[in-house]
């Protein structure tokens, strides 16, 4: 069995896409008798994991299902060589697929790309090096109720889109706040939200995500934001983000790396280089892509993956190799631009500071509760600021962003507050002010 399973994964490893960084050392045994995991499978896969590798891995859940189906994370992080260092700065990223729930290939990939990075981290300078310096979160599921109820080797949604919802018929990838939401549509929407739904929301708010992808299938082509649109036409129109940039250089770094997806013509579509803006090949509303960017400091992408929504288990070994190497390039890419920590002038950071860019005012990135932040940027010469409440904004910081190696440049804030009174109280709001 070993020596079928050690032949299998370099036979596949040397590749038949011709993928030159793969090495015959890459331990891929996982492929062997091919399967989709059911929930429960997945989540005894994930506590083995933990269990086998305590030193980088993590199972937790975000929430149940409607079902009361888990929604299942691993999160794969290593110590890195500089133990003492911590994790301050490390960037968090996230993978996750299957919010439609008969579009099962991605939540497949997860599942392998979990064990890939684990069995790995020992042997492949590469992962060692990814899981170093990077926090990595995959939640093969969103809709685990969703992917119950749908069959595998239909290539289509079934009649009323069973599979695709939940179990209570709610497409959940309309389901999220919309940024041309008004506050009472926002507060509508949430009296009947779903409970994934919820689960991912509270889960993007809380962690300090910097870069994301979420898997779909019926497609190939990697899908940046934004997804809605003023105009609110169905398609072919752009509806860019201040950070197109960026997020065209993660679409490319996908499709680039997919020796099928980057030809643009696949599933009788065509996608120019494989990547597409969401609202230019068809709009929709409450999307998670639209929501991770306008209400986090995450950059997410929508990617589909195949043309069958639900292909035959016995595909999976072959996507795999289509898909490794654009999972790690795109990955990496959450060190690009410039992070650092904003602190008052006595050492203590700042929590929920601005971090503002020139020309990318509309999107501040918000520090975390140990100040720190992370701003994806392709090359260029930024301006930076930092601005707090109660603080005097710093001075703009010139920097030349280069991504050389992918390592994103340092660049610390020190603020201090605004002038205050002798009970410490910032003077503008102190009933004195008004006095003087
Ligand atoms: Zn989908």
């Amino acid at each position: 069995m070993f020596f079928v399973s050690l032949l299998l994964c370099c036979v596949l490893s040397r590749g038949v896409y011709g993928d030159a960084s793969a090495s015959s050392q890459e331990n891929e045994d996982f492929l062997v008798a091919p399967k989709y995991l059911n929930n429960g499978e997945i989540r005894s896969l994930f506590a083995r994991l933990q269990e086998e590798y305590p030193h980088l891995a993590r199972a937790y859940s975000i929430g149940k299902s409607l079902q009361k189906r888990d929604l299942n994370v691993l999160a794969l992080s290593a110590p890195g060589e500089d133990a003492s260092a911590g994790d301050l700065l490390r960037p968090v990223v996230k993978v996750t697929a299957n919010i439609h729930g008969d579009e099962t290939l991605g939540r497949q990939m997860i599942v392998y790309l979990a064990q890939y990075l684990v069995k790995n981290y020992e042997n492949v300078g590469e992962i060692q090096q990814l899981l170093n310096t990077t926090e990595i979160h995959l939640l093969p599921s969103c809709n685990p109720d969703g992917f119950a109820a749908a069959k595998e080797g239909n290539c289509e949604s079934l009649p009323h889109y069973i599979g695709r919802t939940n179990a209570a018929g709610v497409d959940l990838n309309r389901d999220f706040p919309d940024r041309l939401d008004s506050q009472q549509q926002i507060q509508q929407k949430s009296l009947n939200r779903q409970p994934e739904t919820a689960a991912i929301i509270e889960w993007v708010l809380n962690k300090p995500f910097v870069l994301s992808a979420n898997f779909h299938g019926g497609a190939v082509v990697a899908s940046y934001p934004y997804d809605n649109s003023l105009a609110h036409h169905e398609c072919c129109e752009d509806s860019l983000t201040p950070d197109d940039r960026v997020f065209k250089l993660m679409a490319h770094t996908y499709a680039n790396n997919h020796p099928i997806m980057r030809k643009g013509n696949n599933c009788n579509d065509t996608f120019t280089d494989g990547v597409t803006n969401g609202a230019h090949w068809y709009e929709l509303n409450g999307g998670m892509q639209d929501f991770n960017y306008a209400f986090s400091n995450c950059f997410e992408l929508t990617i589909e993956l195949s043309c069958c929504k639900y292909p035959p288990a016995k595909t999976l070994p072959g996507e795999w190799q289509r898909n490794k190497q654009s999972l790690l390039q795109l990955l990496k890419l959450a060190h690009i631009g410039v992070k650092g920590v904003v602190k008052d002038v006595n050492g203590y950071p700042i929590h929920d500071a601005t971090i503002v860019v020139s020309g990318l005012e509309e999107k501040p990135i918000r520090t975390t509760r140990r100040g720190e932040y992370w701003r994806l940027l392709t090359p260029g010469i930024y301006n930076i600021q930092a601005l707090a409440f109660g603080y005097q904004a710093s001075a703009p910081q010139q920097i030349h962003v280069t991504n050389d190696k992918n390592v994103a440049q340092r660049l610390d804030f020190t603020l201090s507050p605004i002038e205050t009174n002798y009970d410490g109280i910032s003077s503008f709001y102190s009933p004195y002010f008004f006095r003087h």
